[in-house]
């Protein structure tokens, strides 16, 4: 990402690195790896941490706690090779008026050159042991004088991040000298940002310090003179990334209000609805209620609605579309309605053929393995939209075919959102004029990935269950309780409810050391006999999925062995027990989403997560499963303790990188940045 917006960077800091004094070819190789092509992104390569070499430990204060910064008189130095296997370790002997350190190095023979005895050295690490006091593989750099000691010592010195074959202190040099050279290029940006206090943490900056200034922040990001620096640094160039984020966001959704004029889907005298309504069987609670209102705006609205819904697992998200979509049926519009599985796919089929059987309404269903033609007897829809009249077409990613036509297309719903792309959800509402968009998802998304991913969306929360859920119980266990959780099993199943047992994998790897659904298969049955098991993974042909799920929604099949394709949408009311093995090599909102398919019906139900690592942090992290139902603390728990990319799944989220911007912590910069944005647009 573009760090430096709004303005092309001056041409001075476009040009390639090899035109800076000493970057040779096999150096700009070098710096092209870690994705240094140009002066910019040299300048804005970020130190991954900082040593204060004002400051030292005394050899004698070390502890094995902490990594920490001491100084030494290199007095031996000793490579010893092992007689076997071609090891080595190269120990090199420090000390300080307060004792004497050794450093060690294993198999990396070529260290003892680096050294000599007499040298001073700087040493960054962690004792591993007290008696003598030693370090492995420590960070060190020697220190030497000449003109360049002030770039390296005694200051708060930047630490980078590295390829192979490129030394620190070359890196360091180089960016020092360039950023001499270069500091008054750097363009200023167009929006005021005043001073430092205006971007948070400033309390404790120096108050005269005005951090507008980007070239400032480039400065302490590298040559911060108080550690504090070095984060407002990191603060400023963040907002910078999130302004640019903000911009295209706003620009994307503005070029689309002003091109499109929206059909008007707001429906016609509840004409369907009603009937639907009535023979639904639960009244709607407050929550989907609220959301259908601001729907039924948006689709009489003279833009085309962009609205993200966001449900808990089990909150009735299908419903809610299912009166969408009646809207735009009564007012004479197709609907397409994706999801990101056959089965899914095929559930929804069933349901919207029950609920829309007594209407004048054709349901379709388009997946790879199926394609049904109530309305279209070629197949496909036709391109003549008054030959069709107004459908349903629920499906997978095969709607997205090329050739496939919806004709009068009003409506484009995704179910769970998460599983798509940005490029997927285009795609198919380009099958349309300009239909209205509704994206669904139960992951809940913590703040600050929602602004920063779905920024050009309006967002609706079901922020409430369906009354008469039962309990879900969660119980973190551990292997060795298994034949007590089997036993509990075998009682909720002779007592007339259903069960999954779900895997992380289809088949053992890396020698079984996680457990897979076809080795299981056996022992289970035996576990669980005389009751009938069903298999249910990936690799199954599509047919023999739907086979086995319409045994366990007949309640023949009675426990459902299954990979984590269970995890979206499926809904078997009287499945109320599911035991997850290996359950620390799942996310939280992962597990989150699995154990919403059980405690759909009455009654209480019962979430077993089975740990084989006993590490305190494995277990620590399961208890937030034990301690709360509430998806979005889920979510927000895991956006620290993983990040945002394993919340969102790295596949196609469409998160853009930041060199600065940290999405568990920045929210306050990243609300700036969209308000600054904001007002720019409505003054312009
Ligand atoms: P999700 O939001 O996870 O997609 P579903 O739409 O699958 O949830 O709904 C879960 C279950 O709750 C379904 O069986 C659905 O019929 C039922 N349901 C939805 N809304 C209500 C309601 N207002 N009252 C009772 N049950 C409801
Ligand atoms: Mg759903």
């Amino acid at each position: 990402m573009a760090v430096f917006p709004n303005k092309l960077p001056p041409s001075s800091l476009a040009q390639p690195v090899t035109t800076l004094w000493g970057v040779g070819a096999e150096r700009a190789a070098q710096l092209a790896r870690l994705n240094i092509h140009t002066v910019e992104d040299l300048l804005l390569h970020r130190p991954r941490r900082y040593e204060d070499r004002r400051h030292f430990q005394a050899i004698q204060e070390l502890t094995t706690r902490d990594p920490t910064l001491t100084r030494g008189t290199v007095v031996a130095k000793g490579l010893k090779r092992f007689r076997r296997g071609g090891k080595s370790v190269f120990e090199l002997v420090l000390s300080d008026s307060s004792g004497r350190l050794h450093c060690r190095w294993w198999n990396l023979p070529f260290m003892e050159k680096y050294f000599d005895v007499g040298d001073e050295v700087v040493v960054f690490g962690k004792l591993v042991g007290l008696k003598p006091r030693t370090m492995d593989h420590p960070e060190t750099e020697v220190i030497e004088g000449g003109e360049e000691r002030f770039v390296h010592f005694d200051r708060i010195t930047p630490m980078y991040p590295l390829t192979e074959g490129l030394p620190q202190r070359w890196l360091r040099a180089l960016i020092w000298r360039t950023l001499e050279r270069y500091e008054k290029d750097i363009p200023e940006p167009p929006y005021p940002c005043g001073p430092t206090k205006e971007i948070g943490v400033v309390e404790t900056a120096p108050p005269a310090t005005p951090l507008s200034s980007r070239a400032q922040a480039v400065r302490w990001l590298h040559f911060p003179t108080a550690l504090e620096e070095g984060e407002f640094a990191r603060r400023r160039l963040a907002l910078d990334e999130f302004v640019e984020l903000q911009q295209r966001l706003q620009t994307r959704r503005q070029r689309f209000e002003t091109k499109a004029t929206a059909l008007p889907c707001g429906g016609e005298k509840n004409r369907f609805i009603k009937p639907f309504l009535a023979r639904l069987g639960f009244t709607l609670t407050a929550a989907q209620t609220r959301v259908l209102r601001e729907i039924r705006r948006d689709l009489m609205g003279p833009h085309p609605m962009r609205r993200l819904l966001q449900g808990d697992v089990g909150s009735g998200k299908t419903v809610v579309a299912a009166c969408a979509a009646l809207m735009a049926l009564e007012s004479g519009f197709s609907v397409a309605l994706m999801a990101p599985t056959e089965i899914l796919a095929e559930q929804h089929y069933a349901s919207f053929r029950q609920w829309f059987g007594a209407l004048p309404i054709p349901v379709e269903l388009r997946t790879g393995s199926r394609k049904t033609s109530e309305s279209h007897p070629s197949g496909t829809a036709g391109t003549d939209a008054d030959s069709c009249p107004p459908s349903l077409f629920v499906g997978t990613h095969a709607l997205l075919t090329e050739g496939f036509v919806l004709p009068n297309l009003g409506l484009v719903i995704i179910d769970e959102q998460h599983k798509f792309g940005v490029v997927q959800r285009e795609t198919l509402v380009r099958k349309g004029a300009y239909p209205h968009l509704l994206v669904m998802t139960a992951t809940p998304i913590p703040r600050t990935l929602g602004l920063t991913l779905y920024g050009d969306l309006d967002v609706s929360v079901i922020d409430e269950l369906p009354v008469g859920r039962g309990q879900i119980r969660t119980l973190v266990r551990s292997a060795a309780q298994l034949p007590r959780v089997w036993k509990f099993i075998r009682q909720q199943l002779s007592a007339g409810r259903q069960a999954y047992v779900v895997y992380p994998r289809v088949e053992e790897t890396d020698g079984g050391s996680v457990k897979a659904v076809l080795h299981e298969f056996e022992n289970v049955r035996q576990q669980l006999a005389p009751f009938p098991l069903g298999l249910l993974h990936g690799r199954l042909a599509p047919r023999d999925k739907e086979a086995v799920l319409a045994q366990f929604r007949a309640n023949q099949v009675k426990v459902l062995l299954a990979t984590s394709l269970i995890e979206v949408g499926l809904d078997v009311p009287n499945a109320t027990v599911m035991l997850i093995e290996n359950a620390e090599q799942f996310g939280l909102p992962q597990l989150h989403q699995l154990r919403g398919r059980i405690g759909r019906g009455g009654g209480d139900a019962y979430c077993i997560l089975i740990t084989a690592t006993e590490t305190p942090a494995a277990r620590q992290r399961l208890r937030v499963l034990e301690e709360t139902s509430d998806g979005f603390r889920i979510a927000e728990a895991d956006l620290k303790l993983r990040g945002p990319g394993e919340l969102l799944g790295r596949q196609q989220s469409g998160l853009p990188r930041f060199r600065f911007g940290n999405l568990v912590e920045d929210l306050d910069l990243i609300l700036q940045a969209r308000d600054w944005v904001a007002r720019q647009r409505s003054a312009t």
